[in-house]
């Protein structure tokens, strides 16, 4: 499962992947400090820096037959 990560001040999305590293955490920050240079990001958290950005779970259009043991839901 992929998630792609929206930024929630600009609604652009900064982010996909299936997990977020720790260079991925770098460029979300560096990403806050350019949108809102008001705020201060040199010591955030990388829980902090997270609440800045939007988590949406990408579906994979393909190769997820493999998933068929889940149930559809319809
Ligand atoms: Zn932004």
């Amino acid at each position: 499962m992929r998630e792609m990560l929206s930024c929630r001040h600009c609604k652009r999305a900064v982010l996909i992947g299936e997990r977020i590293t720790p260079a991925d955490v770098v460029e979300l920050v560096h990403h806050l400090a350019e949108c809102t240079p008001d705020e201060s990001f040199d010591s955030i958290l990388v829980e902090e820096s997270l609440w800045h950005f939007r988590r949406v779970a990408i579906e994979a259009e393909e190769g997820t037959k493999r998933d068929a043991r889940m149930p559809a839901a319809r």
